[in-house]
């Protein structure tokens, strides 16, 4: 079950609590009751139907009176309830010809209870695949609590003042009484510390980060009053935004000042993140720097290549030695697919100081294509990456002499609780106001009505008789790139026949040539095709202000953050934009998301939809950043214990930068458990 240690057994903690003071008699319940029986299983039987259906029976006696519990499709709760077994029982009363039965109970297997059980029963989590049940777990914990108490308790790291403050009980009281407690809101109360307790590991240790970085004197002076920028700025089609000024103005300053930048920049699919970064990048060329972008798939970065080319084009840098003294910025791009050759003229140019800004997939921070000279590293759509690469790329900033800057990059607006969580560690700005000259996307979840779905290819069809350009999504197939190709390859033959006959098509999938996927994008980037049939590869990235219409099939089984990004690759132009998603949902979640993307064209707004639909731990990945291990604490119920562990944890470590005394000693490894070598980094002494 993954439990290797006293710790591990200890935090195993009970999924829920029975009270056995509200039980139920079998002798007083009504047919029609609800009500939960505390029974020993006196005889069990199992036979089938006439139609095959298993159908195991249980006769329970709870000291009151007798009942049967029905089973039916269960036919493992012959071996689960053999004769003898104590088990709380949860169902609706029924009567069969005159004796009271349950059909299909809930049933929470308790083994024996004993004297000295409580009043109130923890049920744990149980594993049929382990052959772990309740009962087990119950003793094993028990046995762990015995052990940890002969030991003289669990220390306590927060301070008497906090504690009361927060009305926190002691972690060792919290810890007893959440495998044993006395009554139900002592649970609750001991749930309530430990969840604390949760949260407040992972701010320490993000608080910890921060600050270590910021006390770094390793760190590059930019020089941020270079010409390069400015003439970048200046030699754009359009005025900077205000946001767009300050976020800058921001950057530079980090930039400017001694320690290492560790700033994220959120900012909504199209409010305008390149020039910035490029802004970034730029000032450590024009120190005489390099620069590093990275994204998190071939495709973005492909497009980030492009892009970056077109608005760095006509830009030079000095190149003493030279006729001109100067030579134009020289940009390249790096991913899996590099071939060897270029891959070794690229760090022979890199080497040399004639390669300036490197863009690439993560790549760039494993391949051995060292960038010498490293000042500035953009990372897009962060939470793709990993604290694993995070990680990478400071070792490999360790290895040289200075720590280059870094800017995080996110079109998934964060809310501010979930991004205290996730980027703790990182100083924050924010791009809320568009460039001019967005459009509006017009939504509509389209049901599985043929003439409903002949309308939204009506409007296509109309839009590109307009001179306008669209895309149609295929449906996600979940870890399996394959058969998603196969079906965009079927879909665009269908379409070619039947709703978007005579139009010209074009496919864009990921198990395409790269030769092939930059000819279908650079095709319809130049209007020679109208339609983009596509996989998800378009999700980020794909900058095409003509592409007013777009058709998402199978809407249902994407997430609220990814139609987002899809839709934001519409509505870049002038023109009013549609989107439709085509979905017919099987869950209220999925109906949910559907209705909220009709809603709301606000990214912020549908980030905090998508958390309460969610959670946070499925929104932003399982082991990353720790999310993973919250085992009590969910978002967004528990916002208000990441914001009270966010100001404990700065106190803390107020008091006590290197956690080195006594009642933090433990603190300490807990943070290291949950954040590995990252901690060595931390705390240095
Ligand atoms: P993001 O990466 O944040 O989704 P982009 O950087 O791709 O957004 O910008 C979206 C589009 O807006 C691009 O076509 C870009 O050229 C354009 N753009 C960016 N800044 C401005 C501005 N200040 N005024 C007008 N258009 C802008
Ligand atoms: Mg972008």
């Amino acid at each position: 079950m993954g439990v290797e240690t006293v710790l591990d057994v200890l935090e195993r903690y009970p999924r829920r609590y029975l009270d056995r003071t509200a039980r139920a008699d079998i002798a007083e319940l009504r047919v029609g009751d609800e009500a939960t029986v505390f029974a020993e299983v006196r005889r069990i039987s199992a036979r089938r139907s006439r139609k095959g259906r298993a159908i195991v029976e249980a006769t329970v006696y709870d000291g009151t009176s007798m009942l049967t519990a029905v089973f039916f499709n269960q036919p493992w709760r012959e071996r689960q309830l053999p004769e003898g077994t104590e088990a709380a029982f949860f169902g609706k009363l029924d009567e069969y010809r005159g004796k009271p039965r349950l059909i299909n109970p809930v049933v929470d297997v308790l083994g024996r209870l004993g004297e000295n059980t409580g009043a109130v029963v923890p049920v744990y989590p149980q594993s049929g695949k382990a052959d772990v049940f309740t009962a087990q777990l119950r003793k094993v914990a028990a046995a762990a609590l015995d052990e940890v108490h002969s030991r003289g308790g669990l220390a306590e790291p927060l301070a008497e003042p906090v504690r009361r403050e927060l009305k926190l009980v002691s972690r060792d009281w919290a810890i007893r009484q959440v495998h044993r407690p006395d009554d139900l809101d002592s649970a609750r109360r001991a749930q309530r510390r430990l969840r604390f307790d949760e949260f407040l590991r992972m701010q320490v240790g993000l608080v910890a980060r921060k600050r270590a970085i910021e006390s770094s004197r390793l760190g590059i002076r930019h020089a941020v009053d270079g010409q390069l920028v400015a003439e970048f700025h200046k030699a754009l089609a359009f005025p900077l935004t205000g946001d767009q000024r300050r976020v800058i103005d921001e950057i530079t300053a980090d930039l400017g000042a001694a320690a290492p930048m560790h700033r994220l920049l959120q900012g909504d699919v199209g409010s305008g993140k390149t020039v910035v970064a490029l802004s970034a990048l730029l000032t450590a060329v024009q120190g005489g720097y390099q620069g590093a972008f990275m994204a998190p798939t071939e495709v973005l970065a492909e497009q980030h290549y492009l892009s970056s080319r077109t608005m760095l084009d006509g830009l030079s840098v000095d190149a003493p030695g030279t006729l001109t003294g100067d030579r134009p910025i020289t940009v390249r791009l790096l991913t899996n697919r590099t071939p060897a050759a270029q891959r070794r003229t690229m760090a022979a140019e890199l080497e040399a100081g004639e390669c300036d800004i490197v863009i690439g997939t993560h790549a760039l921070i494993y391949a051995d294509t060292p960038i010498p000279n490293l000042g500035v590293v953009v990372i897009d759509e962060q939470h793709r990456f990993g604290v694993e690469q995070r990680a990478v790329l400071r070792d490999r900033a360790a290895e040289s002499a200075a720590v280059p800057d870094v800017l995080v990059m996110t079109a998934t607006p964060i809310p501010r609780t979930a991004a205290f969580l996730i980027y703790g560690d990182l100083d924050k700005s924010e791009l809320r106001e568009m460039p001019p000259g967005r459009t509006p996307v017009t939504t509509a979840w389209v049901g599985t009505e043929p003439m409903a779905r002949e309308a939204a290819y009506a409007t296509l069809r109309a839009e590109v008789a307009d001179g306008r350009q669209a895309f149609v999504v295929c449906p996600l197939v979940e870890g399996s790139p394959r058969v998603e190709a196969k079906a965009a390859t079927e879909e665009l033959d269908r379409l070619a026949v039947e709703d978007l006959a005579g139009l010209r098509l074009g496919l864009l999938h990921g198990q395409m040539k790269p030769a092939d996927k930059e000819a279908a994008m650079t095709a319809f980037r130049a209007g020679e095709l109208d339609v983009l049939v596509a996989t998800t590869v378009i999700e980020v990235g794909v900058d095409v202000p003509n592409a007013t219409v777009m058709i998402v099939d199978g809407a249902d089984r994407f997430g609220l953050s990814q139609l987002h990004q899809l839709r934001g690759r519409i509505g870049r132009g002038g023109g009013r934009s549609f989107c439709f998603l085509f979905g017919d949902p099987t869950t209220p979640d999925g109906e949910a998301r559907l209705q909220a993307m009709v809603d709301s064209t606000d990214g912020f707004l549908l980030a905090e939809r998508d958390l309460e639909i969610r959670g946070a731990g499925e929104v932003f990945g399982g082991k990353q950043s720790g999310f993973g291990d919250l085992k009590l604490g969910r978002l967004p119920r528990d916002a208000a214990y990441v914001e009270w562990s966010r100001r404990i944890a700065e106190a803390i470590l107020d008091e006590d930068p290197e956690l080195v005394l006594a009642r933090h000693v433990p603190l300490r490894e807990e943070v290291h458990d949950l954040l590995g070598e990252d901690v060595e980094f931390l705390f240095k002494s």
